[in-house]
């Protein structure tokens, strides 16, 4: 029996649940199930959060990428570069819309795409990055930025894990939220992410007028005016329950970002010196807020140890254990195995530890423990 899982939603749950309950309640008593004001409100409230110009609200992460790349206009075949190392959705949405995914290898300390080999990925064909921040923490936004200014491209950061965590520019010192530092932000609401639905939802950012519009006719069957279609788009919306529930979550964001922050504390203590885990490194323009707490193992059975963990009542997870260059369905004769050397080193060293709000020293001692048994001090 797993007494520790990956995330603890019903404790979470069980902290707010009457101004939930009543919140949900509400809707339903009103019946509004579709664009709601919960909906507008919650929008407001995270454009305050995020100090963005606009957040356009839809039904999930993978939506919120593929509106994004339907509202830049590109054309079949056009190149858009992202990392090997991420959750499928981002390369998905790329190739639905028939558009070339390239992919670059990751830092070996952050996980997050590494920007020179953003620039070699570069050719005349390339019209848009889409820089994952990865398990919690910023990709290098200042450098990415350079690089698509020079070579007049755009920005779609997939912030699905990173919501609330800051950049902070290491030449001019501004500080902004991720996913509004690029052309376009894309998030989810997926219920396990840090700002967690109680169902399916996600949204995108941006500070630019003409992309947000555009954006709010895609995400509306490309409609302006009803029933007047002037785009190909798609159906995709958050529903009033949805926001009712994220408005009152996302003011608890930071307490929670907090929360996660100390348990990962915790364990980098408990694992510090030894010589078969390598700890998270958080890079210095960013904060980490831990989507994902994840190890590198060295020399030590993987199998052996999430094993041992489940054995023991502990969730364990590995996220990801196979790089998007050799996944069935992307399989492509310009990717072979060893040309992606660091991400297939960690899909197959990282493991992930349970890492969420309602973690206290004793569970977190308790899991550290169990790992150690294992692995050895
Ligand atoms: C969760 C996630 C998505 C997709 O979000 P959904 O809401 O599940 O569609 C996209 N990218 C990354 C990196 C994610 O972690």
């Amino acid at each position: 029996m797993i007494k520790y899982q990956m995330v603890n939603l019903l404790g979470q749950y069980q902290k707010i649940k009457p101004e939930v309950d009543a919140a949900v309640q509400e809707v339903i008593s009103t019946a509004y199930f579709i664009n709601g004001p919960q909906v507008k409100q919650f929008q407001s409230n995270l454009e305050d959060y995020l100090g963005v110009k606009h957040v356009i609200p839809c039904g999930n992460g993978t939506d919120a990428l593929q509106v994004a790349l339907m509202a830049l206009n590109l054309q079949p075949g056009d190149e858009v570069i992202t990392t090997s190392f991420t959750f499928i959705a981002t390369a998905e949405v790329i190739a639905l819309l028939k558009l070339r995914p390239v992919l670059v290898d990751v830092d070996p300390r952050t996980f997050n795409i590494d920007p020179e080999a953003i620039e070699r990925a570069i050719t005349s064909k390339t019209k848009a990055i889409i820089p994952v921040h990865l398990f919690g923490q910023c990709a290098d936004m200042h450098t990415i930025k350079q690089i698509a200014e020079k070579h007049h491209l755009y920005i779609i950061e997939d912030t699905a894990q990173a919501i609330g965590a800051t950049h902070t520019c290491q030449v001019s010192g501004k500080v902004h939220k991720a996913g509004t530092i690029g052309d376009i932000g894309c998030t989810s609401f997926f219920p396990s992410k840090n700002l967690g639905a109680y169902g399916d939802g996600g949204a995108i950012f941006t500070n630019d007028d003409d992309l947000a519009a555009q954006m709010r006719v895609v995400v509306n069957h490309g409609m302006a005016v009803r029933y007047y279609h002037d785009y190909v788009g798609v159906n995709s919306r958050l529903d009033t329950l949805q926001a009712a529930v994220l408005d009152i979550k996302l003011k608890h964001l930071d307490e929670y970002a907090i929360a996660r922050q100390k348990a990962a504390t915790y364990y980098n203590d408990a694992f510090a010196n030894n010589p078969k885990i390598k700890t998270p490194v958080t890079a210095p323009f960013t904060d980490h807020v831990f989507h994902q707490y994840t190890l590198v193992l060295e020399n030590v059975d993987r199998e052996g140890l999430m094993k041992h963990l489940a054995d023991n009542g502990v969730a364990s997870a590995v996220y990801y254990p196979v790089p998007l260059h050799m996944q069935k369905a992307y399989l492509d004769p310009r990717y072979k195995e060893g040309d992606f050397p660091i991400t297939e080193e960690l899909s197959r060293t990282v493991i992930s530890l349970p890492i969420h709000t309602e973690l206290n020293e004793e569970i977190l001692k308790e899991i550290t423990e169990t790992l150690l048994e294992f692995v050895g001090n």
